[in-house]
């Protein structure tokens, strides 16, 4: 049986930073990933503050990422975890198609979109509903959307989606914008976008595709139907943590507590680190430290 040292869940800039680390060491590492390497960094239109680059687009960070991965000859492991469990002292994580064995893990597995929880939510995703403008931006150009958030991601979703669409329209459900104040300037001044609040969203209107949402101002309750081709609900994230069946890892809300220091979880050899972890600001350089402070536990751990 082949245990690795240690098995690290998820290829974004955390899990990337941490198996860079750990192979410099000399480590027997490997790096499993789900979709595709550099995880969120893939679907940001833009990335404004990564150090050495003053404004990149995301995929192109994404495959800089890669190639420093690549370069440190990390393997890799194209597979989805379902399972993570730990059998006396050694950790089994289990994929979609193979079983893995090691002596530590690193759990950096990031997050995944929040739905509205709206009635054929469903039913129009594919079909004038998407998640991601960098990934379905395209398939709207020149068409009226509607971008729901409040954060930095919605923001700059819809700055990006401004440059394809024929108009953007973002709600949000508060007055005040948990988002950079910069980049609210930036897209209430660009000519072919609306913002509205206090509004959410109460209804997905179109069978076979979107044609519009009705809206709701929560302060006066007043309705109206924004006629538009596509939505994009971008109101915040759930952990990628389900497939963790080792108990009293995760906190109510799914995140992973860890030590401060040493970014390791209330259980011996599991360690997390990047946007999994519970945290009011999601950042690339904060996953790649958390990565950099684990691997360094990781080593300690390892050679006691
Ligand atoms: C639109 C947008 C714009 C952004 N702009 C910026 C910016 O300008 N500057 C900045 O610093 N940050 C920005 N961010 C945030 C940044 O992308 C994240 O903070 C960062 O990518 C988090 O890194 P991570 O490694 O913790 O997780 P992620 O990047 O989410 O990587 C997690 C990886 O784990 C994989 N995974 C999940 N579950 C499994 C499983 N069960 N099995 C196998 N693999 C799995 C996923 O596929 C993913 O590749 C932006 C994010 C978005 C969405």
């Amino acid at each position: 049986m082949n245990v690795f040292d240690t098995l690290i869940i998820g290829a974004g800039p955390c899990g990337i930073r941490t198996a860079i680390v750990l192979k410099e060491a000399g480590l027997n590492v490997a790096i499993i990933e789900g979709s595709s390497p550099g995880g969120k960094i893939n679907i940001a239109p833009r990335v404004d503050n990564y150090p050495g680059f003053k404004k990149i687009p995301g995929p192109d960070l994404a495959v800089e990422f890669f190639s420093w991965l690549n370069e440190a000859k990390v393997e890799m492991i194209a597979d989805v975890v379902t399972s993570l469990t730990k059998e006396n002292d050694i950790f089994v994580v289990e994929c979609e198609t193979a079983k893995y064995y090691a002596k530590t893990v690193m759990v950096a597995s990031g997050t995944k979109e929040r739905k509205l929880g709206l009635p054929k939510e469903e039913k129009l995703f594919g079909h004038g509903l998407t998640y991601c403008a960098m990934c379905d931006g395209h398939f709207f150009k020149g068409k009226d959307v509607l971008m729901i958030g409040g954060g930095n991601t919605a923001l700059k979703e819809a700055i990006y989606m401004a440059t394809l669409a024929h108009h953007v329209y973002l709600i949000h459900r508060r007055n005040e914008f948990r988002g950079s104040n910069y980049l609210v300037k930036e897209l209430r001044e660009l000519p072919n976008t609306t913002v509205l609040t206090p509004y959410i969203p109460i209804e997905l209107i179109g069978e076979d595709c979107l044609e519009g949402v009705k809206i709701q101002n929560v302060e006066t309750k007043e309705e109206q139907v924004l006629v538009v081709q596509g939505v994009f609900p971008l109101v915040g994230q759930i952990p990628n943590s389900q497939f963790i069946k080792i108990p009293g890892v995760t906190n109510e809300w799914g995140t992973i507590p860890v030590d401060n220091k040493t970014k390791q979880t209330s259980v011996e050899g599991l360690y997390a680190g990047g946007d999994i972890l519970p945290r009011d600001i999601r950042q690339i350089y904060l996953s790649e430290v958390d990565g950099k402070a684990a691997a360094r536990a990781i080593i300690e751990y390892l050679n006691k």
